[in-house]
């Protein structure tokens, strides 16, 4: 990343209001970097700005608005970057959801959800920030997950979602490279975070309207449910994202334990996507 000896780089991360957004947001400040810290509700900063008071790195940290699902509000916030600090090094698209339930229960409107804020909040946050990047010769960096690469049961629009945010990013990077900027996906398993408690399941009614899918849905979230009690902490996941804005020429694809990168091997013989780029890269190479 180029970046001027007298100003640090500027990086701008969604959902930091829990979890891996925030834990990054604190991680990033503590690696140099002066952070834009959004949050679609900036009433849920008290838990993010704390954490920055206690590592020490307040004064890197800026709050700001961003819904990843309102265009106006990712427009308004990276402008609002560029004028105050003239520079955007990087984004880390973070805000995500998930999203239980299959298609035949859960109906098409599950499936619109997941997109907008898994997928095309992505889509138009990296848009956007695309140009003040390529000056920047800066970065994109985004949580995906495991269930980008590998679909899981009752997961179908959440997975479906992710891939999505995958094929969109691996399309991308060979483009986005031709000009000086670098795109990662972070792909990590069950991560301790707000996330399982922001779905708000209602077990037993889920398993009330689950009819015939009933017996495999109890098995699911058995299975699941049990998983996140070893679930990797939001900081060990967020120190992969740190890694993926610092390294020198980090690759494509980044699992955030050994777990994952086992797990998204069941599928893929190129885990960490740099054939697939070497490959697709030569297409673009005008050189
Ligand atoms: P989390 O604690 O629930 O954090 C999700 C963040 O996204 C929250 O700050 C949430 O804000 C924000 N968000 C949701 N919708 C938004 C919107 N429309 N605009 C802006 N922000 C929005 O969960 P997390 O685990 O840290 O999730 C972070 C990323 O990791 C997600 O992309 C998720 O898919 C991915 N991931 C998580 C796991 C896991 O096991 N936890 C595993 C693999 C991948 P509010 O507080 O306002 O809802």
């Amino acid at each position: 990343m180029s970046t001027a000896p007298t100003a640090a780089p500027v990086v701008l991360i969604t959902g930091t209001s829990s979890g891996i957004g925030l834990a990054a947001a604190v991680a990033a400040a503590a690696a140099g970097f002066r952070v834009v810290a959004t949050l679609r509700d900036t009433a849920k900063s008290g838990p993010l700005l704390a954490a920055a008071e206690s590592a020490g790195v307040a004064e890197r940290v800026r709050v700001q608005q961003l819904d990843v699902t309102d265009p106006a509000s990712v427009a308004a916030a990276v402008d609002e970057v560029v004028a105050e600090y003239g520079r955007l090094d990087a984004v880390v698209n973070n805000a995500g959801a998930g999203a239980l339930g299959t298609v035949e229960l859960a109906g098409t409107e599950l499936f619109r959800r997941a997109l907008e804020v898994n997928f095309l909040g992505v889509v138009d946050l990296t848009r956007v920030a695309l140009p003040h990047l390529r000056a920047s010769g800066g970065r994109v960096v985004t949580v995906s997950s495991v269930g980008g690469v590998v679909g899981q049961p009752f997961n179908e629009a959440y997975c479906a979602s992710k891939f999505a945010v995958e094929g969109f990013l691996e399309s991308l990077a060979p483009v986005a490279a031709s000009t000086g900027v670098t795109v990662t996906v972070v792909e990590p398993g069950a991560v301790a975070s707000e996330f399982v408690a922001n779905l708000q399941l209602d077990v037993p009614a889920l398993l009330a309207a689950a009819g015939p899918y009933e017996p495999a849905l109890k098995a699911y979230l058995a299975t699941t449910l049990a998983s996140f009690d070893n679930a990797q902490s939001s900081a060990d996941a967020a120190a992969t994202v740190v890694h993926a804005l610092t390294a020198e020429r980090p690759p494509f694809r980044l699992q955030t334990t050994e777990w994952a990168t086992g797990f998204v091997a069941t599928k893929l013989a190129d885990t960490d996507g740099s054939a697939v780029q070497a490959l697709t890269s030569s297409w673009v190479d005008a050189s």
